[in-house]
């Protein structure tokens, strides 16, 4: 380790090849990746057990791969096509992203993520939001969670990689195009002569993997521990792309969660209360009796706000935000049925969806234990009971679906030895497929560990910079 000193302060510089910055499921990935391949990594992040990968979650997370089972059709090609028609994902990334999809899921597989297979080893597929083949998987409502322990276990074996946690990264530091340091503070380097905890650290390539801007947002779901991380590639002056598409549905406000799968499935009722405490079931508003029941059901697989079902089960989203901004708050109650609610005259999916998972109950909690148990028990966990409270809601930010502009490897399109993995790069489509973030997490990742250990790396340019850096940063 080296010191930066300037007047009466002494700041430490850590040297190492690669830095990473963020250890959600891509950062993770990336430093399991580095470390394999023998890199000297350092990860620097604000919060180990922190950020979207592993605190958030929904009924069932979703990771979307080419299909590992059945006798159904598939290929590489109409998997990059199903990404493409999403909208503002480029073709190229569409098949670099279907292209290593089986890398990455086996990966994580080999890494001991709990995906579930059956007996002859297939790892059988369902259907998800924008997309009609069989290729999600999910290994329940923490499946992003998951992903990051168990990559992070896995990076540990590596002596070759070395963690800095609750350290806060501000900075970018270039020398002309070229990235080569950063500069963070972190309170375990307070001391008289480093008051504010100033560290840099040197290295010849970065991979940026701080997540989504959640702090941007008014109503999200992203988990209060994911912050806002832009403005330091911002102002080292990376190129963004798609800033304007983001992906909304209807999650609870209080304790954060999406409300998708069975919590729409159970058929609960929509309620809007005014200021003098009057309730209203205002979907009945918006709509005809027939599509309160269906539109609530098919919000289950359909959980997304999509302009392309505004005839559809987009309209509940709609009518959500609708009351909220007529200064009503908004609650699902599980312990009535919608005013409508007949078994008997129910649409059939949703009749047959009720019977076959032995749901067919007198209210909507009844039927949300007997559909998954395990969805009541969460919000027990965060001492909200669904068997007598109501639940608030909102139309909330997911993630964002653009980001920095990266190419096929990964690589920013303007700055030089700067990947972005993750959420923070802007490859999700205005419409992905349900699960292709945590894909696209994985899969460039994968791709920056390849690209970086496969540049000639300059190891004298390297150690020389060290003192530009020192004059750049002072
Ligand atoms: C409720 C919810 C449900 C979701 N469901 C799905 C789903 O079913 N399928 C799917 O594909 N996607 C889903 N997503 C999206 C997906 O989970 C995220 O896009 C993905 O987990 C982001 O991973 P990441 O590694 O890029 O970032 P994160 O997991 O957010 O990690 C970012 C890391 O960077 C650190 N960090 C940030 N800024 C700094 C800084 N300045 N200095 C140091 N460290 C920093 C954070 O502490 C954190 O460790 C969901 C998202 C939410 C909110």
């Amino acid at each position: 380790m080296d010191y930066i000193s300037s007047k009466n302060c002494r700041y430490p510089v850590f040297s190492c090849e690669v830095a990473i910055v963020g250890s959600g499921a891509a950062g993770m990935c990336a430093a399991d990746e580095l470390g394999s391949l023998g890199k000297d990594v350092i990860v620097i992040t604000d919060h180990l057990r922190g950020g979207t990968s592993r605190c958030a979650g929904s009924d069932k997370q979703t990771y979307y791969k080419l299909t590992t089972s059945g006798k159904g059709k598939d290929s590489v090609k109409s998997m990059a096509e199903a990404i493409f028609e999403g909208g503002s994902t480029h073709g190229d990334i569409a098949l670099t992203l279907a292209s290593n999809s089986l890398y990455s899921f086996y990966k994580l597989v080999l890494a001991g993520v709990p995906f579930p297979s059956n007996e002859y080893g297939e790892y059988v597929g369902y259907k998800t939001d924008h997309d009609d083949s069989v290729r999600a998987t999910s290994c329940g409502p923490l499946t992003s969670r998951y992903m990051a322990e168990k990559l992070e276990a896995s990076a540990r074996r590596y002596k070759n990689v070395r963690f800095i946690s609750d350290a806060f990264v501000f900075e970018i530091c270039k020398d002309g195009s070229n990235v080569n340091g950063i500069a963070a503070v972190s309170k375990k380097n307070v001391c008289k002569d480093n008051p504010y905890g100033v560290f840099f650290v040197h290295f010849s390539d970065l991979v940026w993997a701080t997540g989504g801007p959640s702090t941007i947002y008014s109503k999200t779901v992203y988990p209060t521990s994911q912050g806002c991380s832009f403005s330091p590639a911002i102002l080292a002056g990376c190129r963004m792309v798609n800033l304007t598409e983001s992906q909304y549905g209807i999650a609870s406000t209080k304790f954060r969660w999406n409300l998708s799968g069975s919590y729409q499935q159970a058929i609960p009722r929509y309620v809007s209360v005014n200021k003098k405490g009057t309730e209203h079931e205002f979907l009945y508003d918006y709509m005809s009796e027939d599509e309160v029941l269906i539109n609530t059901f098919l919000k289950g697989y359909q959980w997304p706000f999509s302009s392309d079902r505004l005839s559809g089960s987009s309209k509940v989203d709609l009518a959500v935000e609708s009351e909220i901004l007529k200064g009503r708050k908004v609650y699902l109650d599980y312990t009535h049925n919608p005013k409508t609610y007949r078994f008997s005259t129910l649409h059939k999916e949703a009749k047959q969806y009720l019977i076959n998972s032995g749901a067919n109950k007198k209210t909507p909690f009844e039927r949300l234990n007997a559909i998954n148990p395990k969805a009541v028990k969460l919000y027990k966990d965060h001492r909200i009971d669904l068997s007598k409270d109501y639940l608030e809601i909102a139309v909330c930010a997911q993630h964002l679906n653009g980001g920095f502009e990266i190419d096929c490897d990964g690589k920013s399109t303007n700055t030089d030895h700067l990947y972005f993995a993750g959420e923070c790069a802007g490859t999700y489509g205005v419409k992905r497929p349900g699960g292709s973030a945590l894909l696209a997490g994985q899969v460039f990742a994968h791709r920056a560990s390849e690209s970086i250990s496969h540049s000639d790396g300059n190891d004298s340019d390297f150690k020389k910079s060290i003192t530009r850096l020192n004059s750049n940063l002072l």
